[in-house]
C-alpha cells in the first residue's frame, strides 16, 4: 500500500499578491498528485489554540511536509507548540541564508555537544516532518519537485504499526475536489485540498527549540511579563504567550543556547534561521546588527525589557538579570507558606 503524504500550506500574513501566488500555484501543481493530501491554513504562528486551523493540523497523520514563510527551524517548533509532533526531515531546497555549514547538514539541526537538551528526554513520534520555507524559491515547480521527492523518499520507507494508526482520515473542511473516493477519503490520482479560512489576528510570542534548550530558565528568570512557565517535570515553556511584548525580542538575547525565536523578527538570527543556529562560535553582538554596536546581548537585551516595562507603565529595572522569578518568589515569601503548609499538616486535620 503506497504511503500517503500530507503536505501543510501555512499562508503568509497580510495579502502579499506575490505570496498568495506562490501558495495557490504549489496547491494546483499539487492536486493531480496521487497520495498528496493538502490543508491549507491562515500563517500557523497566528493560529489560536481553540481554532479550526489547529484541530485539523492536529488531524494531520503520518508523514508531513510543511509550507509556510517561516525558517525551517522556527517552523519545526511552532508546529511542536501547537503539539505537532515529529522527527526531523531532512529538506534539499532550502533558502540561502538558511543554509548550515556542510559539516553542519546533518540529518538535524541539533547541536553536536553533551550538553542535556531538552529534546533528549522526549519520546518523538515515529512520523517525519518536513518544513519547507516558501522564501527558498520563486518557482511553484521546485517545491512541487520537492514535494515528490519526499514522497518517493517516503514510500521506500518501511511502514510501521505507528504510520498505520496515524493515517487517519484528515477533517472534511471545505474540501475542493469532486470525484469517486477511496477508503482514505482521497480520490484515486488526485489530491485532497482542505482550505481553512478563518481570521487570525497576528501574534508576538517567542517560541523554544528544544532541540538546543538545556532548560537552564535563564528566559524566565529574564521575562518580567509572565510569558514562561514550567510544565509537571519542570521543563521550561511557554506559558502566557500573548503576554508577550509585540516587537520585544529581549530574552532571545539572554538564552545562552540561542534557542528562543521570534519567527516574524526582521532579523534572521532572531526568526530562527539556520545561520543563527549554528553561530554559537559567532559574537553575540555581531549577530544582532547596528543596534548591538558597542553593546553586549545582555545589555541590549536589558534595554529593550527597559522600554517595554515603561511602555506598559512600570519601573525600569536596569540589567537586574534574574528579576523575574526573584520578583515573583519574593512576592509569594514560599518560607512563610512552606512553614504554614507544614503547620497544618501538623495540626493532622
Ligand atoms: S534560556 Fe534558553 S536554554 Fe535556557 S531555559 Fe530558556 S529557552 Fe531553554
Ligand atoms: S522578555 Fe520580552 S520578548 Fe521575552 S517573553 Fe518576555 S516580554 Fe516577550
Amino acid at each position: 500500500m503506497a504511503k500517503r503524504l500530507s503536505v501543510i500550506v501555512s499562508q503568509a500574513q497580510g495579502k502579499n499578491p506575490a505570496k498568495r501566488k506562490l501558495e495557490e500555484d504549489i496547491v494546483a501543481g499539487l492536486l493531480f498528485e496521487s497520495g498528496i493530501d493538502v490543508t491549507i491554513v491562515p500563517n500557523l504562528y497566528d493560529i489560536q489554540a481553540d481554532s479550526t486551523s489547529l484541530v485539523a493540523l492536529q488531524g494531520v497523520g503520518g508523514n508531513a511536509v510543511l509550507c509556510s514563510w517561516l525558517f525551517e527551524r522556527a517552523a519545526r517548533w511552532v508546529l511542536d507548540r501547537h503539539g505537532i509532533h515529529g522527527q526531523h526531515g531532512t529538506v534539499l531546497l532550502q533558502a540561502e541564508d538558511d543554509e548550515a555549514d556542510e559539516d553542519e547538514a546533518d540529518d538535524s539541526d541539533e547541536p553536536a555537544d553533551d550538553k542535556d537538551r531538552v529534546i533528549d528526554s522526549r519520546d518523538l513520534p515515529n512520523r517525519k516532518i518536513y518544513c519547507l520555507d516558501l522564501k527558498a524559491s520563486n518557482s511553484a515547480d521546485e517545491f512541487i519537485a520537492e514535494v515528490k521527492r519526499i514522497y518517493s523518499e517516503n514510500q521506500v520507507q518501511v511502514v510501521g504499526l505507528t504510520d498505520v494508526l496515524n493515517a487517519a482520515p484528515l477533517p472534511k473542511v471545505a474540501s475542493q475536489q469532486a470525484g469517486d473516493q477511496n477508503e482514505n477519503g482521497s480520490a484515486a490520482g488526485q489530491a485532497v485540498v482542505n482550505r481553512i479560512e478563518e481570521k487570525s489576528g497576528r501574534r508576538w510570542y517567542p517560541v523554544i527549540d528544544y532541540s538546543r534548550c538545556t532548560n537552564c530558565m535563564e528566559c524566565i528568570d529574564f521575562c518580567l511579563f509572565g510569558v514562561y512557565g514550567v510544565d509537571r517535570i519542570d521543563t521550561i515553556l511557554v506559558e502566557q504567550p500573548d503576554n508577550c511584548r509585540k516587537g520585544c525580542p529581549a530574552c532571545s538575547r539572554v538564552c545562552p543556547e540561542n534557542a528562543i525565536m521570534f519567527p516574524q523578527h526582521k532579523t534572521p538570527a532572531i526568526a530562527g534561521s539556520m545561520d543563527a543556529a549554528a553561530s554559537l562560535k559567532i559574537d553575540l553582538s555581531q549577530l544582532f546588527g547596528a543596534p548591538a554596536e558597542g553593546k553586549s546581548a545582555e545589555e541590549l537585551a536589558a534595554i529593550e525589557r527597559d522600554e517595554q516595562l515603561v511602555m506598559a507603565g512600570r519601573n525600569a529595572v536596569g540589567a537586574k538579570s534574574s528579576a523575574g522569578r526573584s520578583e515573583i518568589s519574593t512576592s509569594s515569601k514560599p518560607d512563610e507558606l512552606d512553614d504554614l503548609v507544614d503547620e497544618l499538616n501538623d495540626l493532622d486535620i
